[in-house]
């Protein structure tokens, strides 16, 4: 190991443990490992594999309140969205358990002979996993990627670790066979850097900000590796002046709030109709106020901390110059606070408007009309997700067609199930994670013919 990392809880700027950083000599030999175990891993039986990770799922399920007090403590996220996250984890997996058996090729009408297609594993697969949400983040990639008979070789976030490495733990415990899931803490600049250059990683999914997301996909194109991207997000929430006024703002703070707004799909930016404008924010004064913004140890902790003291300070950077219409409160003391913000902003061109925060700060604007709406929700580099509300059904699916996302709602907030797709258009992402297709995404499709 080269070196330890402190891991401090951020509601109080304390160290919660100390965790050994992988150098790059052992990403080689954990990598190379991995590499030996997909022979036999691929092997498995597809019923033996499902049983394994169904038994798998059941260890997680077990660990659900350990899972998540190492969250509440590591990543400051409450205790409510703690346990749903480990859950997470474990739905996923019992999910995934259900793909081994179903991962079927086709059989196709040719002359003179048999066609048929398999779905092979693509060997070590390396997921590399951002400190927002550690655990369903690490989810996503790991349970459909072994449900299709890879090897996973795992990097968390520096700053978040601790629930990745139980979690990889937790497999062996379930009786995974050994190097079949690696977890590597460590830094991203070696072991990141190492999944996108080695070439027995044969595919990358990473999860981050826009601009390394960038590097990695320069980085995979040397070796043409396969490679998911999921990335930075300026979604908008579109109101309309014919929706549930009420409703729609006692939600928006939900939508952009939760887990203190580092959240990819954060409803950074509001448009409001503008006969609508200032009842929407009238309504959304109260509710904003409301929030309760705890140390999360306290059950009762709607939104968290920042998860360190440069992303608060960043956050706060953004504040500089923009007009802010209200606030809501935050703890004081050592932690990474920052209060839940809300800003008007009267032009597009300003950086609260185009730029991720990644943080409890949303930007509100009036718009004209339906195109209106349409084109400043597109107008953002990003299109990971979005929201319309309205009480016009033809309009709400012109909208939500409309605008270049990924995952669009309905008078809803909810972007991520773990049985639909999930991912970005434009400089978002590529490709999906999620969704009943999944597993396909960690294979190749492979093509025999077969001459009678
Ligand atoms: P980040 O700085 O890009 O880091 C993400 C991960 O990449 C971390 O594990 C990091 O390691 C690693 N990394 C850093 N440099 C690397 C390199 N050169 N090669 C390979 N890996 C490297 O992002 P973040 O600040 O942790 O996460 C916030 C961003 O993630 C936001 O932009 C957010 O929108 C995005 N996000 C997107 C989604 C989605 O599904 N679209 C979901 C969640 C978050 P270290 O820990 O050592 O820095």
């Amino acid at each position: 190991m080269s070196g330890v990392h402190t891991v401090l809880n951020p509601a109080t700027a304390t160290p919660v443990a100390e965790v050994p950083a992988t150098g790059l000599d052992e990403t080689d030999a954990a990598i190379e490992r991995s590499h030996e175990a997909f022979a036999a891993w691929r092997g498995v039986a597809p019923g033996e594999r499902a049983t394994l990770l169904r038994r798998f799922a059941d260890v997680v399920d077990a660990h659900v309140e350990e899972l998540a007090g190492l969250e509440v403590r590591n990543a400051g996220h409450t205790w409510a969205n703690s346990r749903w996250e480990a859950g997470n984890v474990r739905d996923c997996l019992h999910y995934y358990a259900g793909a081994p058996e179903r991962l079927s090729g086709r059989q196709i009408p040719v002359a003179g002979g048999t066609d048929l297609t398999f779905h092979e594993p693509l060997g070590v697969v390396g997921i590399i996993v951002p400190w927002n949400f550690p655990m369903p983040i690490a989810g996503w990639g790991l349970a459909p990627a072994l449900a299709a008979g890879n090897t996973v070789v795992l990097k968390p976030a520096e700053l978040t670790p601790m629930t990745a490495i139980r979690i990889g733990e937790l497999a062996l415990e379930a009786g995974l066979p050994e190097h079949v899931l690696t977890v590597l803490p460590g830094k991203g600049s070696v072991v990141g850097e190492r999944f996108v250059t080695h070439p027995l990683v044969r595919k990358v999914c990473f999860t981050g900000s826009t601009e390394v997301g960038k590097r990695v996909m320069a980085g995979c194109a040397e070796q043409v590796k396969r490679v998911t991207l999921e990335l930075g997000g300026k979604s908008a929430n579109i109101v309309f002046a014919d929706a549930d006024l009420p409703a729609a703002a006692a939600a928006a703070p939900y939508a952009v709030f939760d887990n203190a707004g580092q959240d990819c799909c954060a409803r950074s930016r509001i448009l409001v109709e503008r006969s609508a404008y200032d009842e929407f924010l009238g309504l959304m004064e109260p509710a904003v106020a409301a929030l309760r913004v705890l140390d999360p140890a306290d059950e009762a902790s709607e939104m968290g901390p920042l998860i360190s003291a440069g992303q608060r300070d960043r956050v706060l950077g953004f504040l500089d110059d923009a007009e802010v219409a209200f606030s809501g409160s935050a703890p004081g003391g050592d932690g990474f606070w920052v209060a839940p913000t809300v800003v008007t902003s009267a032009d597009p061109a300003e950086r609260i408007w185009r730029e991720e925060v990644f943080g409890p700060v949303v930007a509100v604007m009036p718009f004209d009309d339906e195109a209106d709406a349409v084109a400043r929700a597109n107008d953002t580099e990003y299109g990971l997700s979005g929201s319309v509300y309205t009480r016009d059904l033809g309009r709400a699916l012109r909208v939500a067609r409309a605008v270049e996302a990924g995952n669009l709602s309905v008078n809803s907030h909810a972007s991520v199930r773990y049985w639909t797709p999930f991912g970005g258009y434009k400089q978002s992402g590529l490709g999906r994670e999620l969704g009943p297709d999944a597993p396909q995404a960690f294979t190749e499709e492979k093509n025999v013919f077969i001459a009678h």
